[in-house]
């Protein structure tokens, strides 16, 4: 029986984020663990409310009061195997996710101070480390079929996972040098640091699950090669088709770049750094991976654009803007537009806005202006107003609003086009839909029959949340396909949406 009365006694507390100037001098994690007292007090907030909307609101159905009260009274081993009869990496959505669940926590209403839900999440994962909980669990009788999973994001892990424990024989081909997808190199080891991977990685392999690295499916393996050596295969390549702007003058100029081309890059010089080997510090135009002592301009709002400035600041930038295209969102949820509990559009402060920047709202760069010599010197930037007609954006600048931002270093966040064209689509014979995704039938299969497809590549660039939901129903699907034995648990169906007032 939950504390009815927690939520009275305590405020919503979050541990303090380790000060601005020692953590940007290194590339550990913002946030030390909250330690066990905080914890269980936060824990107790959670009132566990008769329809508990946070299940809704994550897309996993985490069994969140479930180990809240499991937490509260110091039961963890039991929130370790509570937790992860949902969730099969919640030390990465602990750290990782923006908790969808928290927007839908009934204290949250009318302005309240919803549960801590993600950080208990966290704290919970990080004791599964030392109480056992990531014991391997390998099947007691292989199945005889087999599966590739290509591409080893969160939503290809997921999956292999789920089904090696189902007695599946599971290898997943990653064309990277090191599994992981956005995880790996995507994403800076200032929100996550490498070792989590790589536990989990541990026990995946001690469940049977191969690992092939730097194979790309379609180009050093064909796909008639992969369905001749396995039962079915799971496409699980992500969205990583950045949204580019070549009609913008100056596009073309040297230090002018996709985010992900330097974003990627730098986290693969922190992580050889700490393998103590070398590490490429140039792009292949010659601009090195490093912002220190530049201007930097990062276009786009979101979560790679936050990653850029963390990134920036932690390189030595003289300075970083951060350009959105939109009016600054309000600080708190318009109950008319985002009632609760769905996700309401706010302004995010990430960790990475208090290390410094500045950020301009409403404006959208003009031209890129050469140096001269083909290196970009600055921005030009006008304040805009948008406008949806149609359904297309239409974007007004406002005349006499034009203004230069020095930059020696423009990064563009903004946005991903869906999954990438590449040769592994045509021989598998499955085709991008409108938003660049591929449509997946009820049952997870493509047009190709024995052909599934999960995460990002499924639904267009979106959460790790939503990769292990649609990695763990896939599993189930191919499960079903391939006649295993009994069923494997389903979190969402291929039509799922986000929960959503209209
Ligand atoms: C910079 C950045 C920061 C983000 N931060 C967050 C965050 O804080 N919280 C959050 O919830 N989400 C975040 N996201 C989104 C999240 O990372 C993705 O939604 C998630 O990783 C998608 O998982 P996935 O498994 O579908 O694909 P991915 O993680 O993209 O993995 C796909 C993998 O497939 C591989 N692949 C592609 N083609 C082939 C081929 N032909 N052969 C072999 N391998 C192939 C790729 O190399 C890649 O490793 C972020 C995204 C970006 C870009
Ligand atoms: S995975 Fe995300 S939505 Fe689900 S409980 Fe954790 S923080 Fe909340």
């Amino acid at each position: 029986m939950p504390d009815p009365n927690g939520f009275l006694r305590y405020d919503r507390r979050l541990p303090a984020r380790r000060p601005v100037p020692v953590r940007i001098s290194d590339w550990r994690e913002v946030y030390p663990p909250a330690g066990e007292a905080l914890i269980r007090e936060q824990a107790t907030r959670c009132m566990d409310c008769g329809i508990p909307f946070c299940h809704d609101g994550c897309p996993l159905g985490n069994r969140i009061p479930d180990w809240n009260d499991l937490v509260r009274t110091g039961g963890w081993d039991a929130a370790v195997e509570s937790l992860h009869a949902t969730n099969n990496f919640p030390e990465f959505t602990g750290r990782l996710c923006p908790a969808p669940c928290e927007a839908a926590c009934v204290l949250g209403i009318g302005g309240g101070q919803p549960v801590t839900i993600k950080q208990v999440e966290v704290e919970i994962a990080d004791a599964a480390v030392t109480r056992g909980g990531l014991e391997p669990r390998p099947a007691a009788t292989p199945t005889g079929r087999s599966v590739a999973v290509v591409g080893s994001g969160p939503a290809g892990l997921a999956a292999a996972q789920q089904l090696a424990r189902a007695g599946h024989a599971v290898t997943v081909y990653e064309r990277d040098d090191a599994i992981g997808g956005l995880l790996r190199y995507g994403i800076p080891d200032f929100k996550l640091e490498k070792q989590h991977i790589d536990l989990r990685l541990a026990q995946l392999e001690a469940e049977g699950v191969r690992f092939r690295t730097g194979v790309n499916v379609g180009v050093d393996v064909t796909a008639e090669q992969l369905r001749e050596a396995h039962d079915a295969v799971l496409l699980a390549c992500g969205a990583l088709q950045g949204r580019d702007t070549p009609e913008t003058p100056g596009r073309q100029l040297r230090g002018v770049h996709q985010a992900m081309t330097h974003l990627v890059a730098a986290n693969r010089v922190v992580a050889a750094a700490g393998e103590g080997r070398p590490a490429l510090a140039v792009l292949s135009d010659g601009t090195p991976i490093d912002a220190a002592g530049k201007h930097v301009v990062i276009i786009g709002g979101g979560d790679t654009a936050a990653d850029c400035l963390g990134v920036a600041h932690r390189q030595g930038a003289a300075g970083v803007h951060q350009l959105d295209l939109y009016p600054e969102p309000p600080h708190s949820r318009d109950a008319e537009r985002d009632p609760w509990p769905t996700w309401p559009w706010i302004l995010r402060n990430y960790p990475a806005h208090e290390e410094g920047g500045d950020r301009v709202f409403a404006a959208a760069v003009q031209e890129f202006v050469d140096d001269g010599t083909g290196q970009v010197r600055s921005v030009r930037i006008a304040e805009v107003t948008v406008e949806k007609r149609d359904g297309r954006r239409i974007v007004t600048a406002l005349p006499g609003s034009e203004r230069e931002l020095p930059a020696d270093l423009v990064l563009l966040a903004i946005g991903f086009e869906g999954t990438e064209e590449q040769p592994l689509l045509a021989q598998f014979g499955v085709t991008r839909n409108g938003r660049g995704a591929i449509d997946a039938r009820p049952d997870w299969q493509t047009d190709a029959d024995g052909v599934f497809v999960a995460g990002d590549m499924h639904r267009g660039a979106s959460l790790i949340v939503w990769a292990i939901a649609e990695g763990r129903a896939v599993a189930a699907a191919i499960h079903t396909y391939l006649g295993g034995v009994g069923e494997l648990p389903a979190p969402v169906d291929p039509a799922r949406q986000p929960l959503a007032a209209r």
